[in-house]
């Protein structure tokens, strides 16, 4: 051995990278001999699809010849290839494998039987067909490589977020047989990760030193053209992965995961597919690797998987059982965060953890959301309601102005309840395993000292892929070496217990977790947003009124499955890149077609539910009018009449209820209530008054003046106008359809209306209105109807717009004569203050934020709440309520938000705080709008209410059949407090109740839950924003029911 030299650091450095560089002189290098002998296919064939067909199918297709080169697409179809193949005599006592390179994502079936994903994107091109051939083994084969005609993150044009190039064409470029060296391979693994501490460690570090030493020395005694001298370099580097940390080392728990988003820049159909590439490749992982652990989040994935691939699904079962396969989230899907209803997100968990117990035994005790663009206040109760403490995400590391000061904290939600989280500190879930990472996962780390644990989700991700066989390497030589945080190939669980163990010094944070990024996902696609929301209240009111048809009639079987299959397919559009609007055109028509599933066989199952809920009533024929909301409503509604005509109505329905259709005859007097008085005047400008409200509009739309006619209260701002659309140029730094940035408000343009164009609608009596046209821009239109009603405490907005820009947003302002700090917003099963100045750059990052049907701006006894149908993206600033409308992001599709558009939204000025005004129950009324159902048979001649609450400041939400429910009789109830307030309350039902019991959110009995039921009715206490379930058993359907008088 030559005398010890001096060494320059950077020359030494680069001479081990060369020497593994599959770039330069691989002729001579160790990466040059990774590969021995190759052998051309015995045959090649292929057959080319716009379908994605079943195997079974695809291999009884004509395939024609085919060779290396030959180019095969256009984007979203798939060429299969047969693949005929002899391993060469010669090779027995070598590890064999077919090595295969092509655009687009691959999947290998052998006999039948989908066996591996391979995808040059995801570091997979070569299938190892042998790991030692023996003498006799068979060597002659045939495998099936099944291609889609897209990448792993789709097929976007020229840039990742570009709409897809539907002519993308794709190529095969390697296609061969190969022996492997397992033993070169190896060392290579070494040698890069020698490099990574070397660089990562840096020149002031010793340890830095001894790697990069190690690694020359493995360089001088290593020849890559005699195996023979691998060995001394093979025990030089064991000699340093050996030398031990100590024990105050960090410890890295790293899961194999793979994000697939169930639908983005690809359709949902490719996302089956994409689940059997990459999974197939986890267990091929599990299988060689016994220490190996993949955590696999989102039960529809797994459930496309087990119908279309049975077997893969059986093998994920046999791998859960050995504690490898480790399902995670508990959820439908990785919903979005902000968006979907209370109600929606329990049914994410209801559905997602009743099938991980069905499928896989248990359920999944971490809530899995990696890639969400924001959580909900009301996530940890959410959470723990459905038996999870445990939360891991890393999102809040995008926020572009704050840096969210935690990695292992206790979130503590709306209503008090706590769960424990954690962000890997990478700030990835697609690690590689090489040094860089965990230095990072250790060293960015922001609770140092309070906790010694971290996550480190290791694989390809977001459109599959998922781990490699390279990175399960590295991580297992990085299991304890001094200098390196220790690397256990780990699970969630033993993550957590890790965390748990030893939480004392946690910090808290308390409310949301809002990502300052990602803003514009709150309005972009309206069209989804609205169908959305539709679909969350359908599916609400079938299951009550099923529910109360169940209740009253003994002969109603409850739509089970159909009211499953139907939340599902809304579940499912829930996803994070769905309801937010970031996907592409494909995806948003197919989440069209989605919705109009929902709404028309929803509206067939209510038409069925109210004509049982009537049966055997006695009546006149006609029109049963329903109320799903549980308190007593008195609104206009406009009654169909014979010859296609409608004609107004003030009805009062009881709560949760029915009512019979007043008849044509008795339609007029509204006493005693004042009848809505409309005056257009000489200038052109409308008054509208109900005696609660008047509404003045100048000649344009623009709201002048709003008044609480009670009090004299003007709302709108002095020398202000409200209804003042705005539009502002909103071109973000990259992400389109999901960026609205803070320098859009400097854009900000009124759009002018013209004097003379508001006419007055509905000339007064039960309802008065006045509309208007407004061109927004020589392109976009907007009509609105302005409407007033008799005996409503707000005014609502009907507006339809044809809309045709491009990197524009359209708003529109309220000025409100209010002045606070700060404004509220509605979110799930409750609400939240957020301010309304920009003091800090934590105030400043929220200027654009989300709320659910209404936010209010309130000082001490009055207040101004917007309400809306299916809007989400809002701010106030100051004192201007400002609610989203419309975006014109281009990327990944170009027609998000185009053409036309319908919604409403409402104005309530009140007195005293929200609470008490019933803002609340307002905005409910303007989502829920009373039913007119025709009954089939006799209409009930007597009003009817199933439930009714002693408190205004608790709701009951959902009233549904249990999941798991004897003879079917038993009901759930779940009920929240909406005020943000300790309360008492009563609630009565005319239902026959045998028993009543709480239970949590998937609907397991509390043991000590018991609740007496008196007279009709039960109490139940509630601490803020708390959500309670009960179950209700009920005894048999009374042959007739009796009106109830509540
Ligand atoms: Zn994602």
């Amino acid at each position: 051995m030559a005398a010890p030299a001096l060494k320059h650091w950077r020359a030494t450095l680069e001479r081990v990278e060369k020497f593994v560089s599959p770039r330069y002189f691989a002729d001579c290098n160790l990466r040059g001999r990774l590969l021995g002998d190759t052998c051309p296919l015995a045959a090649l064939s292929s057959f080319l699809t716009p379908d994605r067909l079943p195997y079974p199918e695809a291999v009884r297709q004509h395939f024609r010849p085919a060779q290396v080169g030959d180019s095969f697409g256009p984007t979203w179809w798939t060429c299969w290839f047969r693949v005929e193949l002899t391993i060469p005599e010669a090779w027995v006592g070598q590890e064999v494998h077919l090595l295969w390179e092509s655009d687009g994502e691959g999947l290998v079936w052998r006999d039948g039987q989908p066996v591996q994903g391979l995808t040059k994107e995801g570091e997979k091109t070569s299938y190892i067909l042998t790991d030692k051939l023996e003498e006799g083994d068979p060597r002659s084969l045939t495998l099936y490589v099944e291609v889609a005609c897209n990448g792993l993150l789709g097929a976007g044009k020229e840039s990742m977020i570009a709409a897809p190039d539907p002519e993308k064409m794709f190529q095969v470029s390697r296609a061969e047989l190969a022996v492997f060296y397992r033993d070169v391979h190896s060392l290579l693994v070494d040698l890069e990760l020698l490099l990574g501490i070397a660089k990562g460690l840096g020149e002031d570090n010793q340890r830095s030193f001894q790697a990069l030493y190690t690694a020359n020395q493995m360089v001088n005694v290593c020849d890559p053209a005699q195996p023979e001298t691998f060995p001394v370099a093979q025990a030089l580097a064991s000699r340093f992965f050996g030398q031990r940390g100590g024990e105050s080392q960090h410890t890295i728990h790293a899961v194999g995961h793979c994000h697939i988003d169930t639908a983005w820049l690809w359709p949902f159909k490719e996302t089956v597919r994409k689940c059997a590439r990459s999974w197939t490749t986890a267990v091929q992982l599990m299988e060689q690797n016994p220490d190996f652990v993949f955590a696999c989040s989102q039960a529809q994935q797994l459930e496309w998987v087990k119908s279309h691939y049975p077997g893969l699904h059986a093998r994920l079962q046999e791998f859960a059982c050995r504690g490898q396969f480790v399902p995670v989230g508990g959820t439908w899907v990785e919903m979005d965060g902000n968006l979907p209803s209370g109600e929606a997100m329990v049914r994410q968990f209801l559905q997602g953890q009743n099938f991980f117990l069905q499928e896989f035994g248990k359920m999944c005790s971490e809530f899995w959301l990696p890639d969400t663009f924001g959580y909900s206040a009301q996530l940890p109760q959410i959470m723990r309601g459905c038996g999870i403490t445990r939360f891991l995400s890393q999102k809040l590391s995008w926020s572009l102005v704050n840096s969210f000061p935690h990695h292992t904290f206790f979130w503590e939600g709306l209503d008090g309840s706590r769960v424990l989280a954690h962000f890997p500190p990478g700030d990835s879930y697609g690690m590689q395993g090489n040094v860089e990472e965990v230095l990072k996962t250790m060293v960015k780390n922001r609770d140092k000292g309070r906790t010694n644990h971290s996550a480190f989700l290791f694989g390809f991700g977001d459109g599959g892929g998922g781990p490699t066989q390279t990175m399960v390497d590295r991580l297992k030589r990085l299991h304890n070496t001094d200098g390196l945080p220790r690397v256990q190939l780990s699970s969630p669980g033993r993550l957590f217990t890790a965390l748990e163990g030893d939480s004392g010094q946690l910090c808290t944070w308390v409310g949301e977790l809002f990502l300052e990024l990602h803003q514009g996902t709150y309005t972009t696609h309206a069209q989804i947003k609205k169908g959305n929301r539709e679909c969350e209240r359908i599916l609400h009111d079938v299951e009550l009124l099923s529910s109360l048809a169940l209740a009253r009639g003994a002969q109603f079987l409850y739509p089970a499955a159909q009211l499953q299959d139907l939340w599902r397919l809304l579940l499912l559009n829930q996803f994070h890149d769905v309801v937010t609007g970031s996907c592409i055109q494909l995806v948003a028509e197919e989440a069209m077609c989605h919705y109009e599933d929902i709404r028309s066989r929803g509206n067939t199952l209510l038409s069925a539910a109210a004509a049982a809920l009537c049966m055997g009533e006695p009546g006149p024929e006609g029109l049963l009018i329903v109320n799903t909301l549980p308190w007593e409503r008195t609104e206009v509604l406009a009654l169909p009449r014979s010859g296609g005509a409608h004609s107004l109505a003030l009805v009062t329905v009881p709560s949760m209820g029915y009512a019979p259709a007043p008849a044509p005859t008795s339609l007029q007097p509204v006493q005693p209530q004042q009848p809505v008085f409309v005056v257009q005047e000489t200038d052109g400008s409308v008054t509208l008054d109900n005696g609660i409200i008047r509404v003045r509009l100048d000649p344009t739309g623009c709201l002048t003046s709003l008044v609480l006619v009670a009090s004299g209260r003007e709302a709108i701002a002095e020398g202000a106008v409200g209804n003042q659309f705005v539009l502002f140029d909103d071109v973000p730094l990259y992400w389109d359809a999901w960026d609205v940035m803070d320098y859009h408000l400097e854009t900000r343009k009124p759009v002018l209306g013209q004097a003379g164009t508001l006419a007055v609608g509905a000339e007064g009596g039960m309802r008065g209105s006045a509309w208007f046209l407004l061109q927004i821009s020589p392109n976009s239109r907007l009509s609105q109807e302005v409407v007033l009603d008799v005996g409503c405490p707000y005014v609502r907005f009907h507006t339809e717009v044809h809309w045709h820009e491009a990197h524009k947003f359209l708003k529109v302002e309220f000025p409100a004569r209010v002045r606070s700090p700060q404004a509220t917003y509605e979110v799930q099963f409750g609400h939240l203050q957020r301010p309304t100045h920009h003091n800090t750059s934590w105030d400043w990052a929220r200027f654009e934020v989300w709320a659910h049907r209404w936010m209010d701006l309130s000082e001490h006894g009055f207040g101004l709440a917007l309400l809306n149908d299916c809007k989400y993206g809002a701010s106030v600033r100051g004192s201007v309520l400002s609610l989203s409308l419309l975006r014109a992001p281009k990327a990944p599709d170009a027609s998000a938000d185009m053409g036309r558009q319908e919604f409403t939204y409402a104005l309530m000025p009140h007195k005293g705080s929200l609470q008490d005004a019933g803002v609340i129950r307002a905005a409910y009324s303007l989502n829920f709008p009373l039913l007119a159902l025709p009954a089939p048979g006799p209409a009930p001649a007597a009003a009817w209410s199933a439930f009714s609450l002693s408190s205004p400041a608790v709701v009951l939400e959902t009233v549904k059949q249990a999941e798991s429910s004897p003879q079917g009789r038993t009901l759930v109830l779940r009920l929240y407090e909406a005020h943000g307030s300790h309360v008492d309350c009563w609630l009565r039902t005319s239902l026959p109740v045998q028993e009543a019991v709480l239970c949590d959110l998937l609907e397991r009995r509390d043991p000590a839950g018991h609740l007496p039921f008196r007279d009709a009715r039960l109490k139940l206490t509630f601490s803020p924003f708390q959500v309670q379930s009960l179950l209700l058993v009920l005894g048999p359907a009374r042959t007739e029911t009796l009106p109830l008088g509540l």
